[in-house]
């Protein structure tokens, strides 16, 4: 067995069977006709993966291709990348270059494959509305094919990936920019920023300057202080829920989501005092309530004890269940 607890930032014990590094597509479709049916999990950053098994009895598999191509028609850029390109300097490298969008994105830790599994979002802007189409290797046709934005079936921190687990390894992602800024500014807390620094909204480089300096104050780097950003989704819920939860907590934060209402998860659990609650290594950020970190000694049991006592006071004051965001290898409850 190989230790790869490295492997993932919320540093649980892990142990797999082998683990195939994945270089080139024209490697990945070779190896992957050999796996047959051994279980397979694959691996980028490991920045959005809960391992609660600490001994897989398969194949690790770590997409690291560094795959670049740029097309250019009019404004509009097509930039296609390899699944293993650290998304951060992605977006830093495209605003250098003057193609615009992932600003708001910036300092998302992981890796470009993974970008498209959860549709990852920050500060008004999600992955769908820059990405154009992703390049599979599909594990059940054993053959290589596209799907187009609309069979990719986004949502919030959702998409066909979730719904069909296992199925596909993104190989590429081709991502639509432009050479025309259109600066989204919406999120008070980046305006507010802008203007206390004395930057420019309608700078792309400014707003990812902000968002960085946000996301540092607020959210523990998970290279010193192990997690998995936010560890719950914000609820989704039917207007009329909202209002009647509005009524008891007016000061509840809530966003619109089509026709839907979206409220603050991270808020619902500070609010029943469980900031810097602690159960063996982990415990809840004391600066980011949706944010659960590990103190490096923390057991997969000691995590479920935490996890158990959230959902169950959030359930009893609100009556929402909240939905965990990160995969998990094993069960959590
Ligand atoms: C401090 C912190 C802040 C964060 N902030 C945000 C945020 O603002 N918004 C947000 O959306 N997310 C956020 N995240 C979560 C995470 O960074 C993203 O989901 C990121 O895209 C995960 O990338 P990764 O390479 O680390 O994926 P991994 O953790 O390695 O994998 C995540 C999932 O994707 C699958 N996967 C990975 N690569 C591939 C591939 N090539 N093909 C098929 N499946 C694959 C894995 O099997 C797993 O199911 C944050 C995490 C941390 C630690």
């Amino acid at each position: 067995m190989f230790d790869l607890a490295g492997l993932t930032t919320l540093k649980l014990p892990f142990k797999a069977k082998s683990l195939i590094r994945l270089t080139s597509i024209e490697n990945v479709c070779v190896s992957m006709q050999q796996l047959g049916s051994i279980p397979r999990l694959v691996v980028g950053g490991g920045s959005n993966l809960v391992i609660l098994e600490p001994e897989f009895d398969g194949i690790v598999l770590r997409p690291e291709i560094q795959y670049y191509d740029i097309k250019e028609s009019g404004n509009d850029v097509y930039l296609e990348v390899g699944a293993g390109h650290p998304w951060h300097q992605l977006v830093m490298k495209t605003l250098d270059a003057g193609w615009f969008g992932l600003e708001n994105l910036a300092l998302i830790p992981g890796w470009m494959g993974a970008a498209p599994i959860q549709n990852i979002g920050a500060y008004g802007v999600e992955l769908k509305d820059h990405c154009h189409r992703v390049k599979l290797y599909d594990f059940e046709e054993q053959s290589i094919i596209e799907l187009s934005v609309p069979e990719l079936k986004f949502g919030y921190r959702h998409s066909v990936f979730k719904e069909i687990p296992d199925r596909f390894l993104v190989l590429t992602v081709t991502l639509r920019l432009s050479k025309h800024a259109t600066p989204r500014v919406c999120y008070g807390e980046i305006s507010e920023e802008l203007e206390r620094q004395g930057l420019d909204a309608e700078k792309p480089h400014d707003i990812a300057k902000v968002v960085i300096s946000i996301r540092q104050s607020k959210l523990p780097d998970p290279d010193i202080t192990p997690n998995v950003g936010s560890f719950f989704k914000n609820p989704v819920v039917r207007p009329e829920v909202a209002d009647r939860l509005l009524e008891e907590f007016p000061e509840m934060p809530t966003y619109g989501s089509g026709e839907y209402t979206k409220i603050a998860a991270g808020w619902l659990i500070d609010r029943l005092g469980l900031k810097g609650q602690k159960i063996g290594g982990f415990a809840v950020n004391d600066r980011q309530a949706l944010v659960i970190t590990n103190d490096g000694t923390g057991t997969a049991d000691e995590l479920r004890a935490l996890v158990a006592l959230i959902l169950s006071s959030v359930k009893a004051t609100y009556g929402l269940s909240l939905a965990i965001e990160p995969t998990q290898l094993g069960q959590l409850n």
